[in-house]
Order: structure tokens, then sequence, then C-alpha cells
């Protein structure tokens, strides 16, 4: 970065953390620094924390306190879940229903099972990235225990049908897993009302610290227990219901909740502000920038993500020059901007190849303002028409 004036507009790879944030996990940094399973009181306070921590996150989401199991991040939530409801439940099944967009924590989580044994259906999506209801209901088979539908997309920002997907899982049985890391303190989630069972997410997409998850585990009563949906997949001291065992990071987890309840204090307001801004870019490049189109749905959509398809040029240039420019966005997930595969989501949506490497992700979060919205709408046309003048792909 050598301009002056730096914009980050990469939300959705991760978020700054709020200065409020930080100030709470310092302050923990130092005070609470006891084991929370200790009896002697500085443990006491920890394991008061993670009381009030619990309550706070679950809230969110209208869930309950001990619903709420702290992870790592948000990759271990998935794979406690999926990979836990999997093997609990394979006496009265080996079959699993997720999609064909899903992160790669899931999908490889998804796939590391085959070797045990199960099969896995991947739904297709339709071109704006959703799946099609009847299709999930008709793969469902007396095999199927687990389906694993993210809630909203990381690269196209797509909202898929979470509550209709929930009505159908509990209708067969069957357990239903979201991915929730991308909506988690964007949108509103409602358990009870969405019928999730469990659902993953993590603190550093909503302003708090890196290495810091959760995992929504429904807890459908005491008489059945905890053990009814997942079984543990790490073994150790016992921590988090024996489902995370290690010792637990009080002052991350007092600053992912720090997170939420700010999270929550501003969704309707951010909710409103980053549409707003989101609708912006995408009505300024399609109507001032030819040959460019919108991936993903107009408005089943999280009100931070635009993902662009810009004919005749690569992402990666488009990137590296908005970077020199002081504006940072992305091609994609993070996770694949550093390979040369094309990104398996926006092939998943029907993209040519060559077509999703022409993709620009930009994610705008709540320290975006007009005026940085205004500058990277500045200067994206002129490196666009820049890159195309040298671009081969460009048939003219
Ligand atoms: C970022 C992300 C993850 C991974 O979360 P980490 O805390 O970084 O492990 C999983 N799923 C989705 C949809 C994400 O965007």
């Amino acid at each position: 970065m050598n301009a002056s004036k730096y914009i980050y507009l990469d939300y959705a790879a991760t978020t700054p953390m709020d200065p409020l944030v930080i100030e709470v996990m310092n302050e923990h940094f130092r005070n609470s620094y006891g084991n929370s399973s200790s009896l002697h009181s500085v443990g006491q306070k920890a394991a008061q924390i993670l009381v009030k921590s619990r309550e706070t996150i679950a809230s969110l989401i209208n869930a309950k306190r001990d619903e709420i199991i702290f992870t790592s991040s948000g990759t271990e939530a998935d794979n406690i879940a999926i990979l836990g409801a999997a093997l609990k439940n394979q006496n009265r099944g080996k079959h699993i229903i997720t999609s064909t967009i899903e992160h790669h924590a899931v999908e490889n989580a998804c796939k590391s099972l085959k070797k045990k044994g199960f099969s896995t259906t991947f739904l297709p999506v339709d071109k704006y990235g959703l799946i099609d209801l009847n299709e999930l209901e008709d793969m469902i088979t007396d095999e199927t225990t687990l389906i694993s539908i993210m809630f909203a997309n990381n690269e196209i920002g797509t909202i898929e049908p979470i509550k209709e997907i929930g009505e159908i899982a509990k209708e067969h049985d069957v357990i239903f897993h979201t991915d929730a890391v991308q909506a988690f303190g964007k949108v509103p989630i409602n358990v009870e009302a969405m019928n999730i069972d469990l659902l993953s997410a993590s603190a550093h997409k909503l302003y708090g610290p890196k290495g810091v998850g959760m995992l929504y585990l429904r807890n459908k009563g005491v008489r059945e227990g905890w053990g009814k949906y997942i079984e543990p997949i790490m073994f150790g001291g016992g921590h988090e219901r024996d489902l995370r065992p290690s010792t637990v990071n009080v002052p991350g987890i007092a600053g992912f909740a720090k997170a939420v309840e700010l999270a929550k204090e501003e969704m309707p307001k951010e909710i409103e502000r980053q549409t707003k801004l989101r609708n912006k870019i995408i009505e300024f490049v399609l109507n001032n920038i030819d040959d460019t189109y919108l991936n993903g749905h107009r408005t089943q959509r999280l009100p931070n993500n635009v993902n662009l398809g810009i004919r005749f040029i690569e992402g990666e240039s488009i990137v590296l020059d908005l970077d020199s420019e002081g504006v940072a966005a992305s091609t994609g997930s993070a996770c694949s901007s550093k390979s040369l595969e094309p990104s398996h989501v926006l092939l998943a949506i029907g993209l040519k190849p060559q077509e999703a490497h022409g993709s620009l992700r930009v994610t705008v979060g709540r320290f975006t303002t007009d005026d940085d919205v205004d500058y990277f709408l500045k200067k994206l046309p002129p490196i666009v028409e820049r890159l195309r003048k040298m671009s081969p792909l460009k048939s003219n």
C-alpha cells in the first residue's frame, strides 16, 4: 500500500476490530487470566465472564445460554458440527446433504467423511446461488441424517431460504446445520423460528478477534441430553461440554460478546446504511462500466456484499491496481485468492472459468463511509479501462 489514504472494502475476508472490543479484551487480558475450570476466585471470575458472554451471544439468535459452545474458529465449529453429527448418527444412516457453494470448511469436512463410508449429495444452485427446495426434499432418503446449507455465501452474498430448509429438515427428522459465519450479526437470525439445530459463527467477521468462534447446539431437553446430535471429535479435559476441550479463551470470548452486543445495537441502522452503499456500487458499475454484471441475487443478498463480473480482464489485476490506489478489495474468497483455480462458487452459478477469473468482490462494513465508496467508484473505471486496453481477452 503506497497511497496515503487506505480504504478497506474486504469485510467478508475479515473485519478490523471495533475499538470497544479491543478495550474490553485488554481489560480481560490483564485481569481475567484465571482458568474458568479452577475453583479459586480468579478461576470463578473467568467462569462468570463465560456465563455472561454465552448469554449475550445466545440472545442474538434467540438461543439459550447453555446452547452455545465456544470454539477456536468458524472452521472448527463447522468441523465439530458436521463430523460430530455424522458420526453420532451413523447407525441411522450415512448420507449428508450440502450445497455446491459451501465454504471449504464445510465442503472438505463432508468430503473427509467419504473415507468412513459416508456419501454426500452436493445440491446444485441456480444462477443466483439459491438451492431448490423441492430438489432438497427429493434428495432426502432414509439414510440422510444431516443437512448442512450455509446461511449466506461468503463470495456472492446470496442468502439461502433458511426457514424453509429448517421446516423440511424438521419434517424429515434430519439434523439441520447452517454455516452462518457471514450472516451472524449482519441479518436477523432466529434459531427457533428457523428450526436450526446447529449453527456456526466466528468473531473476526464481526469486528471481534480472530481465532474465536462458536457452535450453537440445539438442546432439545435434558432428558435427551447433549449427546443426541453430535459426538466429540477432539478429546481432552472436558471443557465446553466435552465438545471442545481446551482451556477456554476467556478474553477472546469476552471480546466476541462485546462484538455481538454492538452488532445487536447497530444492526437495524447498519442494514439500511450498508444496503444503500451496496446498491450505490452495483448501480454505478452496471450503469457506467460496459460489459459488467452482478454475481449473486440482486436483493436476496447480504447488505454488505457486491460481487461483480468484469469481462475481458482478470480480477487479480484489478485487485492489485486498486491496492496501489489505496483500496482493498478481493477476487473471491480469501482462501482461494492465492490459488489459480477459479472459484467453485462462481462455477456453481454457471460462470465459465474465464468469467470466474474476472470477478471482483467488494464488501463494505460498519466503518465504511459514503466518501470511501465515492473514492472507490472514482478509481475503478480508469483501472478497468487501462487493463482492458492491454487485455488479450478483449475481442474488438
Ligand atoms: C470466514 C468463514 C469461515 C471460517 O471462519 P474462520 O473463523 O476464519 O475459521 C467459514 N464459513 C464462512 C462462510 C466464512 O465466511
